[in-house]
């Protein structure tokens, strides 16, 4: 049985303190819950040491929203894979279509992030997902398998284990249109047959392929009762608890 995951994205939102308030009430609130999913918290890299701090006493882990290329040096501003470990981070987040369209990354250089996480045992949650125009041009498979191919498949068999891959098509992301739960599953379908013919039967059914965009407490149960969506990677609805939660109880 695949892990099923809710990952809370929070972006560039909240001061230290609303933060703090954020995770001190999601930890208050998650007391004496028992989930059926892994639900991680992605906060701004300043706040990482909190969230770890906060989670070591709480059932959610900790994932960070970006990651460098490099392992270490010259390259002002940056924070390496090695720093997230050091602070106890468990997920992070790869290739989000803001980084991709803001900070032009590519799928070359995203290959190289996960390489970084890897090596430091972190599970990269590396996304993929077309533009409406690419939709409207029937070219979305190509594009999403370009992504995956790129980014991912330089990867053995072995290292491949530790992925999960978010699907968000970019036209859905932040845009309170949310792909339908039959578009969701014949996107993340045809992601698990292209991993099957990579890495095999066994490799991608065991691969965790999340949904995101425009995910919320009211379409969360529809989208996850889909046979190939695994959760979802929240943005705006993971900046509010109580519906934070209940996208958690979902399945
Ligand atoms: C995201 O940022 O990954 C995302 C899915 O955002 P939203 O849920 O707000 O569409």
């Amino acid at each position: 049985m695949r892990t099923q995951i809710v990952a809370g994205n929070w972006k560039m939102n909240k001061s230290f303190q609303e933060a703090e308030e954020l995770m001190g009430a999601l930890a208050e609130k998650l007391e004496h819950k028992e989930l059926k999913c892994e639900l991680v918290v992605c906060p701004p890299a300043l706040y990482l040491e909190m969230a770890s701090d906060y989670a070591d006493e709480s059932i959610f882990c900790v994932g960070a929203q970006n990651v460098s290329d490099h392992d270490h040096g010259a390259f002002t501003g940056e924070i390496s894979a090695e720093m997230l470990d050091s602070v106890d981070v468990d997920f992070c987040i790869v290739g989000h279509s803001e980084r991709r369209k803001y900070f032009k990354e590519d799928n070359y250089l995203l290959a190289n992030k996960v390489n970084r996480l890897l090596d430091h045992n972190m599970i990269p949650v590396y996304c993929c997902g077309e533009l409406l125009e690419e939709r409207e041009k029937k070219i979305h498979f190509e594009i999403v398998e370009q992504q995956i191919k790129e980014g991912l498949f330089h990867l053995s068999e072995d290292e491949f284990s530790n992925i999960v891959i978010a699907y968000e098509p970019v036209w859905a992301i932040g845009t309170g249109l949310t792909a339908t739960p039959d578009q969701a599953q014949e996107m993340h379908a045809f992601i698990r047959q292209l991993l099957a013919k990579k890495y095999g039967d066994e490799a991608a059914e065991n691969c965790t392929i999340l949904y995101g965009g425009s995910c919320n407490a009211s379409n969360a149960t529809e989208l996850f009762s889909q046979k190939d969506v695994d959760g979802g990677l929240i943005g705006g609805a993971s900046l509010k608890v109580d519906d934070f939660i209940k996208i958690a109880e979902s399945f």
